[in-house]
Order: C-alpha cells, then structure tokens, then sequence
C-alpha cells in the first residue's frame, strides 16, 4: 500500500539534501583552495589526472575522492527525492523517518530492516551460509 507523500516533508528533505550539498561543496572548495567545478573534477577522477588543479602539495586525494563521492551521491539523492524514492525504506517500503535522514542522509533502510539485515549478515560471517532476506 502507498502512501501519498506529503509536500512538507518533501520539503524537509530538499532541505536537508541541499544543506548537505553546501557543506561538502564548501569542504571540497576549502581544500581545493579554488571554486568547485564539477565538470573539471569529473575529468580528474576518471584520469586520475589533477595537474588542471594545482593542488597544493600534500593533499589529500583519498579525502577529496571521498568528498566527491558524497557530492556525486547527494546529486543521485534528488533524483531520487525526484522520483519520490528518496527517503524511502528500499526493503519494506515505509518513510525512513526525517530525523534519521538528517543524522544519515544517504540512509536506504528504515531502522527495523537495517538491524534485521544487520544481523543476518552477522549470522551469514558466523556460519558462511548465505542468507536471503
Ligand atoms: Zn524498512
């Protein structure tokens, strides 16, 4: 059964996704040391390749792969928030609760089914048995 989302909480969640968005944009722009260009920094993950930034030297590149990692991840989620999936539990289906989302934005499973298969993938590293939820 599908509830119809409401525009209030819809809302809550831009919210919280563009408030995500600007901190890891400011986080990156601060350790580029220059504006963000996405496009730029798209070229640079595929090569590998960050002579166009002239990053100061003894950057972090894992960290700034991990930071865009969340950016690129934030951009899926209001695809998402789009298409009415995003704060969606994708096992039961249920409104992953927005206090969880803003601790969690990237959460895919309400509290209930993440300790259920939490604890089947422990089960699964106990017995070397697969099990499927
Ligand atoms: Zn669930």
């Amino acid at each position: 059964m599908k509830k119809k989302r409401s525009t209030r909480r819809q809302e809550t969640l831009q919210q919280i996704l563009h408030q995500t968005r600007e901190k890891v944009v400011t986080d990156i722009e601060k350790q580029l040391g220059q504006e963000l260009d996405p496009r730029r920094i798209d070229i640079a993950m595929d090569t590998g390749d960050w002579a166009a930034f002239e990053l100061s030297e003894g950057i972090d590149q894992r960290l700034l792969e991990m930071r865009y990692k969340t950016y690129k991840e934030i951009a899926d989620a209001f695809r998402r928030l789009e298409a009415g999936t995003y704060g969606v539990c994708e096992r039961c289906g249920e409104e992953v609760p927005v206090e969880r989302l803003k601790v969690e934005p990237f959460a895919r499973y309400c509290v209930p089914c993440l300790t259920q298969i939490e604890a089947l993938q422990e089960a699964e590293k106990e017995t070397g048995k697969l099990y499927t939820l």
